[in-house]
């Protein structure tokens, strides 16, 4: 395997040369700041959708500074349909602790930017990575994929990340400077022709050293691995109701939550989901209530949440 990997990085590094999107927060002179909030978008949204979404943020708020300035709920609305809202208030919250500890500017260092809210070990090491240029593993779904097929010829990563994985792309990351520009390169490589149910081999530039092409593409056949839903489910009645609370411009009614999910028991559980989560607090108050798990949904007595 080691006497391939020159080989390996050279091949998919010229394919990144001729193929890779162009993406603004790859483009050169992108602040850290540009990257941290990317990152952020595209923890659980696919890159179309954030693309308008992330030019309007960095509009808005260029620096860490301006977005602390705002209130949270002016973050949750303007994340807008992008789902999981949760990131928006912690992006805020990781502008803040910029502001607060370094001087308002994103932390260079992987402990730092681990330890900002909402900045687990992958995001740290892709903005550690992407903004600073250090070397870090990057194993996102993407590149879990492509070296899991490449090197361990298997259909696809297990369901968690294994320390296995992580001491293999450690093994296989090529020496500085090149670190991050194989990070992002078997990212893409992953998002456009090692995809997930249909790769493009033929297109693949390393097709010859594919480990699961070699042993004749086995199918999967690891754990049972979870499958997304959305209709029907929680995360769509919570998505109804943030949206009717992030839309309105006056009072909310009770009768307007109530008209979005005919479930009463379901929806007052998402409501309260959201009340936990911090997101109605943000998007009825300036400053979020400080005990957020004692807000109730409105009932009949007609007890109104109000817009600021
Ligand atoms: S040959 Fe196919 S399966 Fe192997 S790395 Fe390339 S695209 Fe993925």
């Amino acid at each position: 395997m080691l006497t391939t990997t020159p080989t390996l990085h050279e091949r998919v590094l010229a394919w990144y040369d001729e193929h890779a999107r162009d993406l603004p927060w790859r483009r050169p002179g992108t602040a850290a700041w540009g990257v941290v909030v990317s990152e952020f978008m595209l923890q659980q949204t696919r890159v179309d959708r954030v693309l308008p979404a992330y030019v309007l943020w960095l509009e808005r708020w260029p620096t860490p500074a301006e977005l602390a300035a705002a209130a949270p709920g002016d973050a949750v609305r303007q994340w807008g349909r992008l789902g999981y809202p949760r990131r928006a208030l912690r992006l805020h919250a990781a502008a803040a602790v910029m502001v607060e500890r370094h001087g308002g500017e994103v932390p260079s260092s992987y402990a730092d930017l681990r330890a900002l809210p909402g900045i687990g070990d992958y995001t740290a090491a892709a903005i550690a990575s992407f903004a600073f240029g250090g070397r870090h593993v990057v194993l996102d779904t993407n590149v879990r994929r492509v070296l899991g097929r490449l090197v361990g010829g298997e259909a696809l990563p297990p369901p968690a990340v294994t320390r296995a994985e992580r001491e293999r792309a450690e093994a296989l990351a090529p020496p500085d400077p090149l670190g991050p520009r194989w990070a992002v390169a078997t990212m893409e490589l992953g998002a456009l022709v090692c995809t997930s149910r249909a790769p493009r081999c033929e297109r693949c530039p390393v097709l010859d050293a594919c480990a699961w092409q070699r042993a004749g593409a086995p199918p999967y056949d690891g754990p049972a691995r979870p499958r997304q839903r959305y209709p029907g489910t929680d995360r769509e009645v919570r998505g109804r109701l943030l949206a009717v609370l992030r839309d309105a411009v006056g009072p909310v009614t009770p009768a307007a939550l109530a008209a979005v999910w005919p479930i009463d028991d379901q929806r007052e559980r998402a409501f309260a989901s959201l009340v936990a989560d911090g997101l109605v607090p943000a998007l009825t108050s300036a400053q979020p209530d400080p005990a957020p798990s004692n807000q109730r949904m409105p009932d009949s007595s007609g007890e109104t949440v109000r817009q600021q």
